[in-house]
């Protein structure tokens, strides 16, 4: 037997076992439901990895809905892509809160009745998949209720699916979510000094 003979050798029982535990792994995940993913961290990535789903999620003929609790002085690309797509209905909260506005009754009105839309959707059977990008913020800067939110979410039809982005996560939606991940922040180009551009930050 030569050394490629019994690395090949290696190698094969090293994918049975694999497969083994794999195939053990699917075969225990049976139950058929929606999640919540909670996509948080203070890298870059988050909105992108939710609009990535979403996209996927279209892509097998499902509905759904965006609202985005922040709005920027820009039109993005994920909206001036999706808007229109017939199977997306896609909000941006109406007075839009920035980091410019420092109006707090206009922000919190503004939040209760994007919530007031979610929870809407949070309702609607027909609707496969939500994104409710940067959702967390409403609920650090308190014009949104934490419970509030949670309990909807929970309430929601058994086969839909939820993202929420943002850098941090409030406790209450971190104990009903399914799927939890973090986005670190190794490095970012605008540390560099390089400016923010269509089609990778907006
Ligand atoms: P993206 O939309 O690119 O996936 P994100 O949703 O993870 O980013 P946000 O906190 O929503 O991040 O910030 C949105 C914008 O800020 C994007 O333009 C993104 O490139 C930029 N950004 C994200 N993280 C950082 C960071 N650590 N330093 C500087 N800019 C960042
Ligand atoms: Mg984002």
């Amino acid at each position: 037997m030569t050394d490629t003979d019994t690395q090949d050798d290696a190698y094969r029982q090293r994918m049975a076992t694999k497969k083994r535990i794999v195939d053990e792994r699917i075969a225990n995940a049976t139950e058929q439901r929606g999640v919540l993913i909670l996509m948080k961290g203070n890298g870059k990535g988050k909105s992108s990895s939710a609009f990535g789903t979403m996209a996927r999620s279209l892509g097998h003929g499902h509905r759904a809905a965006v609202i985005q609790f922040i709005k920027g002085r820009k039109a993005t690309g994920e909206y001036l892509f999706f808007k229109d797509h017939p199977q997306v209905e896609f909000h941006v909260m109406g007075h839009g809160f920035t980091w410019e506005t420092q109006d707090a009754d206009k922000d919190r009105q503004a939040a209760l009745e994007a919530w007031t839309l979610a929870e809407r959707y949070l309702q609607d059977e027909r609707v496969n998949f939500l994104l409710f990008d940067e959702l967390s913020y409403m609920i650090k800067y308190g014009h949104l209720e934490a419970e509030r939110v949670a309990r909807a979410i929970a309430a929601r039809p058994r086969h839909q699916n939820v993202i929420v982005t943002g850098r941090t996560m409030a406790r209450e939606l971190q104990d009903c979510a399914d799927t939890i991940s973090i986005i670190n922040d190794e490095r970012h180009a605008f540390r560099q000094g390089v400016k923010a551009q269509p089609g990778i930050e907006y």
